[in-house]
């Protein structure tokens, strides 16, 4: 009896163990075809993950009263579209870490700088690995804040153009040293910040994207012919049109996508200046520029920086971050 129990189970678990092998083949022959279908190389189990576009995931028709995705049919990111848990747990089993850069400098540090950093502390990826980069003239004025296990931050000193254009535009120069000095080797990922915001809700790693351009709250639903992009065919940022107005208060993407971006800026700034002229709103007409030419691979819809002051609130469900008050007579003056 217990013989035949024993052939039994012994019978079963060869079954098993063909099924098993079965199904393994089946996968591994999957991931064959997959490779090849996709022109991957191939490539350790990591490495095949990451090649698996999250973007796949969202549902492009949770939200049927705007735009979810361009021509080129990049994703537009907005409340509703995306399973958040599902970019964490990816993000972190991928291990994608971020640099966070902002600058700083002058008046902007006392008037800025702690709210924006303390709400990122509660808001920007949280569960991924953050390093801030403050970039500021003034590095024994800086807050003291306390950062949850890791994250990071770095205090860089630079200089203090005498024109608030010039610290606006020249961040890109600074961007792009930072990024061949320091960021690429500790982070995948670099978003670029303006200080004078705060934020309010999540801003995950649902926003990580190979390059990261951000719709202008003021614009997103305006005709083409109404943006301000520059129009002074001497400007290298003259556009005669484009797809989307941008704002330079936020973009971002895979490292060396971003310093592309910023050592493109920067060469079109030097050579405007070269020429003597400016374009119309500095270093946005410049991003503008560029994701004319480079289209971005996701955008981020107004969610991601709204102006409270906008009267018309319809389409934003959820304000991530939101711009702080300006006071330009009292912050720009040397
Ligand atoms: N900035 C700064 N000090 C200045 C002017 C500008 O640190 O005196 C930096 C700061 O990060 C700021 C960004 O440059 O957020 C862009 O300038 P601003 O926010 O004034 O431009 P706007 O939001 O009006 O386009
Ligand atoms: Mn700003």
């Amino acid at each position: 009896m217990s013989g035949l129990i024993h052939k039994a189970r012994s019978g079963g678990i060869f079954c098993c163990l063909v099924f098993v092998f079965g199904l393994t083949s089946l996968y591994l022959r999957y991931l064959t075809s997959f490779i090849h279908t996709h022109n991957l190389p191939v490539a350790s189990e990591g490495k095949l993950r990451q090649n698996i576009n999250l973007d796949n995931t969202l549902n492009f028709g949770a939200r049927p009263g705007v735009p979810t995705y361009t021509s080129w049919k990049a994703p537009i990111i907005w409340e509703g579209m995306f399973d958040p848990n599902l970019y964490d747990q990816r993000h972190i089993q991928l291990q994608s870490s971020v640099a966070l850069t902002v600058f700083a400098v002058g008046r902007y540090l006392d008037a800025y700088l702690k709210n924006f950093l303390t709400s990122a502390e509660q808001h920007f990826m949280l569960g991924l690995p953050v390093t801030y980069y403050v970039f500021t003239d003034l590095p024994e004025n800086l807050p003291n804040i306390e950062l949850a296990p890791q994250r990071n931050l770095k205090v860089i000193q630079v200089e203090k153009h005498s024109r608030w254009q010039d610290i606006s535009m020249m961040r890109m120069k600074t961007i792009s040293e930072a990024i061949e000095s320091e960021i690429r080797h500790s982070a995948n990922y670099v978003f670029c910040f303006d200080v004078d915001q705060e934020f309010k809700g999540r801003f995950g790693s649902e926003a990580l994207g190979d390059s990261v351009a951000l719709l202008h709250a003021h614009f997103y639903k305006l005709p083409k012919h109404r943006f301000t992009y520059d129009r002074n065919p001497k400007s290298k940022a003259f556009m005669k049109t484009g797809d989307f107005y941008y704002h330079a208060a936020i973009f971002g993407g895979l490292w060396e996508k971003v310093k592309n971006m910023a050592d493109a800026c920067y060469l079109s700034i030097i050579e405007d200046k070269l020429n003597d002229v400016e374009a119309l709103w500095h270093d946005e007409s410049h991003l503008n520029k560029y994701f004319w030419l480079h289209k971005p691979s996701k955008l981020l819809s107004p969610e991601y920086c709204w102006d409270q002051s906008i009267a018309d609130k319809r389409d934003i469900n959820i304000t991530r971050l939101i711009w702080a008050p300006k006071h330009y007579d009292t912050l720009r003056t040397p």
